[in-house]
């Protein structure tokens, strides 16, 4: 795990002053982020305003995150200026800190008596290894508390304008991992029940196994027309949205390499963007959400 402040003095400078139009929550009575206790807080999918209010208070009152790739660095500019910064993800080529070391270093952070902000994309119990975490939090007898965020399987189809539910269409919504432990599809998902259980199916990690995945869906008796959604950098001014169908899924991805982070959707939710897309370029120049 790499360590020590990746920030410049002018993101700093940035921050202080981004926090101070937030002066009036800081007088709110939040609860008290005690030293020695770690806070697993959901940073949301990318756009900084996705983060709860709870998040905001526990990036100012940390005295170090320990953040991965997946929390878009513009979201940091919420920590007040004494926090120290570590990142636990993957950076320029080097692997990940396996999952044990990141475990090992929040119990060692919390011992030393620092606040712990450990900060992951989404939700940090949705597909996150936060469960992982706080086991060992537990197992070492650290105090936690768990902020959640908003999942990506969430922000994407709202950001994307497709309703995950609607009293018309969808009624019921899945969520899987298209990639287990060793990256390939997960066996242990009973993929004929879910291509009948569900309209809307929402696969986080899938776009390399897609064409795995499709073809288990196909044999499920799931529709070789239903759509593909594809929603690459939700929430995030770069976000793009590929709409195909599931017999055409796997080329789609071949041809197309869509841009990852990415949320695939299965489903008619789809239909809905014709009318319901929103998130138009005029409102990505807000570099808050
Ligand atoms: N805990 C996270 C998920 C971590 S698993 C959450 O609740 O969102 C990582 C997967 O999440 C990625 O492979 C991708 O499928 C999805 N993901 C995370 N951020 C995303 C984003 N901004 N846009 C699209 N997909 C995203």
């Amino acid at each position: 795990m790499s360590r020590g402040p990746t920030k410049t003095v002018e993101d700093w400078v940035e921050a202080k002053s981004q926090a101070a139009g937030f002066a009036r929550l800081d007088g709110e009575a939040f609860p008290v982020f005690d030293k020695g206790w770690v806070w697993l807080v959901g940073a949301g999918p990318g756009a900084p305003g996705l983060l709860s209010l709870l998040g905001y208070h526990a990036m100012q009152n940390c005295d170090v995150a320990v953040y991965d790739a997946l929390v878009n660095p513009g979201i940091l500019r919420w920590l007040h200026v004494g926090a120290e910064l570590e990142y636990a993800g993957k950076r320029g080529g080097k692997p990940s800190p396996v999952q044990r070391d990141i475990s090992i270093r929040l119990v060692e952070l919390a011992k030393a008596g620092k606040r712990v902000l450990r900060l992951k994309g989404g939700d940090p119990f949705m597909f996150g290894r936060g469960g992982e975490e706080c086991q060992h939090l537990a197992s070492a007898g650290i105090p936690f508390r768990i902020v959640p965020g908003i999942t990506a399987g969430v922000a994407g189809l709202a950001y994307a304008g497709m309703p995950a539910t609607h009293r018309d269409t969808n009624h019921s919504v899945i969520f899987l991992t298209g990639h287990d432990a060793t990256g390939k599809m997960p066996a242990n998902v009973n993929w004929q029940a879910v291509a009948k259980a569900s309209p809307v199916i929402v696969m986080y990690m899938a776009v390399k196994n897609l064409d795995e995945i499709a073809a288990a869906l196909l044999a499920g008796g799931r529709p070789g027309d239903d759509p593909v959604t594809i929603i690459s950098n939700a929430s995030m001014p770069q976000q793009l949205v590929s709409v195909t169908t599931l017999t055409a899924a796997g080329d789609f991805v071949r041809h197309n390499d869509p841009p990852t982070p990415a949320i695939v959707v299965v489903g008619h939710a789809a239909d809905w963007r014709s009318m319901l897309d929103w998130y138009k370029p005029a409102l990505r120049e807000n570099a808050i959400g």
